[in-house]
């Protein structure tokens, strides 16, 4: 079995992944395992833009207490503080990089407006911010010859002393990671990375949904990863759904809609042209996204339809191709011209809040593993995340997780005697029908049972049929030869599984877990950590 050592593993290759192996690359080798090609990620994907402070006009206080508000009293505010005040320094690194950031004639930033936020503050490229982040991030990860990317590589297990033979479980308090298991796409074998310092930069979960607008990466891999090594993760309860989704039964995953249309004027209207959201809240259509998810799903409900319209027809044309070309072309491509007719959408599973449980320098329970990123729960976004805080977040982590890295590397060492992968006993699977069916039955309850609105007998329900899954899928998993998407489900499966029981646990209404059984807050404000 091939083995390969090298200072810093980081398993995935968007913005967090990226913006840490940039300053690692300093301090040794660098390889970043990534299971598609190198740009597939949730980072190329994101169209609002950045969160930060750089206007007179606004401050950090204001981005501060917007945060806090959205976080529904959850976040932790040394965090928030942390993040938001340390912003703008990231921004600059990535203009460093080469990221393009729009700005006005006069050259000030010209900066959008989302919900929940009190100001102009998002930077954004275009409708494509997370695309134009990605590959400046990328040109400048190929100039460097401290890194290389292994695309198409899937990171299966960390390596703990659990593969030494010792017992490892919660309560072990000097578990350590010393590299993963990744298995190589391209010769159908497993291989063995063993590191000092291993990164798991993975990305969320969309696809524990079968409505999403995450691409098919994001199947919470590393969270997974980490809560089988017996880590902590944390608040996986609160799963964001972006209210606005295109609405398009045949497309998956879901075409997003960004929130900069409502940002821009846009107006939530029925399908009889009333607009709603007044009836809701007082900040209307660009109230905070888990309110706007709530009256949508609400709407729907009684209308019976699966989508309500987004207007933005009042706005100029001109206006609207040049902040949205992206979008105008997308609704083009099904016969919509956005500058005229109204927009059918539909909440869809957007982003995770919770994550891998880190310390304010992202360094998880486990030893010598660190996580940032979507997959990380740093406390930034408690119970909701603000829109557009998650590409900040990771640039900031990136650092903070370079800081303490950097202050640790010299006394860290490779673990020697690391068995290889043992599959003497799995045979090739001529079953995948188990596979996409258990994929698309956890799909289709996580949404219908474990969506927007939930209540303690949906939860059970869930619960119930996952316990199956899960026997089904472990025992399928044991006695069969590796595939990316076998891997898949099972990630999937225990990701599921941390939701649920994460609501389950929760015994209110907070944030994004809204349920009918409890429908105020708690006295007690508490995580979820399991
Ligand atoms: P990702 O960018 O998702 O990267 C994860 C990487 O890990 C990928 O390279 C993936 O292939 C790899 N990977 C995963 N599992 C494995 C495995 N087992 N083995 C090997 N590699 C693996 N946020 C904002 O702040 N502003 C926005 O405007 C915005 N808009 C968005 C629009 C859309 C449509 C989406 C989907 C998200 C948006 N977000 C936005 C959220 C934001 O894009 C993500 O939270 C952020 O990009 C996550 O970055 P990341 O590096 O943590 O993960």
């Amino acid at each position: 079995m091939s083995e390969r050592k090298v200072d810093f593993l980081i398993v995935g290759s968007g913005i967090a992944g990226l913006s840490f192996a940039l300053k690692a690359a300093k301090l040794g080798k660098v390889l970043i395992v990534t299971k598609s090609n190198e740009d597939e990620s949730n980072t190329k994907y994101a169209q609002g833009g950045v969160a930060v402070v750089t206007d007179h006009t606004d401050s950090f206080e204001k981005h501060i207490q917007d945060t806090l508000i959205a976080g529904d009293g959850l976040c932790n505010p040394q965090v928030v503080e942390n993040v938001i005040k340390e912003g703008p320094a990231r921004i600059d690194e990535l203009i460093a990089y080469g990221t393009s950031f729009d700005r006005e004639d006069s050259g000030s930033y010209d900066l959008a407006k989302e919900g929940g936020h009190s100001a102009h503050r998002i930077l954004h490229y275009k409708d494509i911010t997370g695309y134009e982040i990605e590959r400046a991030l990328l040109e400048k990860i190929h100039q460097e010859p401290n890194i290389e990317i292994l695309t198409h590589y899937f990171a299966v297990d960390l390596i703990t002393q659990h593969h030494l033979g010792k017992h490892v479980d919660k309560k072990s308090v000097d578990t350590a990671c010393y590299g993963i298991y990744a298995f190589n796409t391209f010769t159908n074998n497993v291989e063995k990375f063993l590191a000092k310092v291993t990164l798991m930069a993975t990305g969320g979960a969309g696809h524990v949904y079968s409505s999403t607008t995450n691409p098919t990466i994001a199947t919470g891999d590393g969270i997974a990863m980490v809560y089988r090594a017996k880590g902590k993760v944390r608040n996986m309860e609160f799963i964001q759904f972006h209210p606005t989704a295109l609405y398009n039964p045949s497309e998956y995953p879901a075409f997003l809609i960004s929130e900069a249309v409502r940002g821009f004027g846009g107006i939530l209207r029925r399908c009889n042209g009333e607009s709603f959201m007044e009836e809701y809240d007082e900040r209307g259509s660009l109230a905070p996204r888990d309110i706007v998810a709530r009256a949508i799903d609400s709407e729907m409900k009684r209308s019976g339809l699966d989508y309500v319209y987004l207007d933005i027809t009042h706005r100029n044309k001109a206006d609207l191709l040049s902040h949205f070309p992206n979008i105008y072309e997308k609704c083009l491509s099904i016969g919509l011209d956005m500058t005229k007719d109204f927009i059918p959408v539909t909440p869809a599973a957007h982003y995770l809040c919770g994550g891998i449980l880190v310390d304010e320098f992202g360094a998880s329970s486990i030893a010598n593993l660190y996580a940032c990123g979507e997959c990380a729960s740093t406390g930034l976004h408690g119970a909701n995340r603000l829109a557009s805080n998650s590409l900040l977040e990771a640039a900031v982590y990136a650092h903070r997780i370079f800081l303490d890295a950097e202050a640790k590397f010299s006394a860290l060492t490779y673990q020697e005697a690391v068995p290889d992968w043992d599959d003497s006993n799995t045979k090739l699977s001529n079953e995948d029908i188990l596979v996409t069916h258990n994929l698309r039955e956890t799909q289709k309850f996580m949404s219908d049972y474990v969506g927007i609105v939930r209540s303690d007998f949906r939860l059970d329900r869930a619960m119930r049929r996952l316990g199956l899954l899960h026997e089904e899928t472990e025992s399928f998993y044991k006695r069969t030869r590796l595939s990316v998407k076998l891997c898949e489900l099972r990630n999937v499966i225990q990701v599921a599984y941390l939701v649920v029981k994460s609501a389950m646990n929760r015994k209110e209404s907070r944030g994004l877990h809204f349920t009918t059984d409890y429908l105020q807050h708690a006295e007690q404000l508490e995580d979820t950590i399991l």
